[in-house]
């Protein structure tokens, strides 16, 4: 390499650090979202490849440093596999990257686009695509899973705690910047330890399969099931914003769980069960765990009312509260 190729590749690697620096803060604002995903990966498949192209066409082909330059597109289609990225994002930009490559090596170095090197080109750079797609949809379906177990409920298969704290802030979220209203009913069933004790724990267990299966029958377009923890379920009615809607559709959920007879798998019986349920609505910029407080306090006052009740917000001047 003489004097005036290395000056040309100082500066050409001072360019790329530089334009690759704006990816360490932005990594941190990416929160996996999709389009900002893909506007980062973009970017730095962008910065890379110029490099790569900058660094063939400086170069002379009989020299080795080219041959280290031209592997950077295998080793970018490579670093998809380790990208949690859809499949067809990390496929679309190994597309740009072939054309890239196959159109910088025409234009910079003037190797005919139908040549047997061209194709040797193209039919490497497809099979790292496809090997790293295969292990990047392993790795996709690894997370998934793992996403799925960490947001699921074993024994009812609804959304569990985690997730359910998760949709009630992104509900907050709506009521506080574009004013939408929703309500939160807390449920929980009546002398559930007595089925445990009187059964057993498999028919208390079928006992809350059955319960989580009837309220979820119950639900409308929008409306969101959790279970809360025990024999605790949560649910948010979207675009709630009376009181009156909101306690007749717990009291829909209270009849529809009362009608419900469950067969215990311990013996033969038909067992019998009620839910308290306690109402609160979101009417003012309280805190996630504040609504939900105001919702057990009211399913506290259910139970002291003897069970198998909802209790809803006391009337303000604005609610009209059932
Ligand atoms: P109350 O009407 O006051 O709510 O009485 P309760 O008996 O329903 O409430 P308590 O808090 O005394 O008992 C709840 C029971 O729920 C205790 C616990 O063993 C049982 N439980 C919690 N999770 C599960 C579960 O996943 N399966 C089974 N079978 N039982 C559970
Ligand atoms: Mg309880
Ligand atoms: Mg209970």
């Amino acid at each position: 390499m003489n004097q005036e190729q290395f000056a040309h590749l100082l500066k050409a690697r001072a360019f790329c650090l530089l334009a690759l620096s704006p990816l360490i803060p932005l990594s941190y604002l990416i929160h996996f979202r999709r389009e900002r995903m893909k506007l980062a990966l973009g970017y730095l498949m962008t910065v890379m490849m110029l490099f790569s192209l900058f660094c063939l066409a400086s170069f002379d082909s009989k020299q080795d440093l080219q041959a280290g330059y031209s592997a950077f597109p295998y080793l970018l289609i490579s670093l998809f596999a380790i990208f949690p990225v859809p499949l067809s994002l990390s496929l679309q930009l190994a597309a740009c990257i072939m054309v890239a490559m196959l159109g910088g090596n025409w234009l910079l170095l003037g190797q005919p686009l139908w040549s047997a090197a061209t194709l040797d080109q193209f039919w490497l750079l497809a099979l790292f695509a496809l090997a790293s797609a295969w292990v990047q949809c392993g790795q996709l379906n690894m997370l998934l899973q793992l996403y799925r177990e960490s947001t699921t409920d074993e024994l009812t298969g609804m959304m569990n705690r985690r997730l359910m704290m998760k949709q009630l802030e992104q509900a907050r979220a709506r009521f506080l910047y574009q004013q939408q209203p929703f309500a939160l009913l807390l449920l929980d069933l009546d002398r559930f330890k007595r089925i445990n004790d009187h059964y057993g724990h498999l028919a208390g267990d079928a006992v809350l399969k059955e319960v989580a299966a009837c309220l979820a029958e119950q639900l409308e377009e929008g409306m969101v099931l959790g279970r809360y923890g025990g024999e605790e379920f949560v649910i948010l009615l979207p675009k709630c914003s009376s009181g009156r809607q909101a306690m007749q559709f717990a009291e829909q959920l209270r009849l529809a769980v009362e009608a419900r007879l469950i067969k215990s798998p311990t013996s033969d019986e038909l067992l019998e069960v009620t839910v308290s349920i306690g109402v609160a609505l979101m009417y003012s910029a309280e805190s996630s765990e504040s609504l939900l407080n105001r919702a057990d306090e009211r399913l506290y006052q259910a139970k002291v009312a003897g069970r198998n009740c909802v209790v809803g917000e006391p009337v303000a001047p604005d609610q009209s509260v059932a």
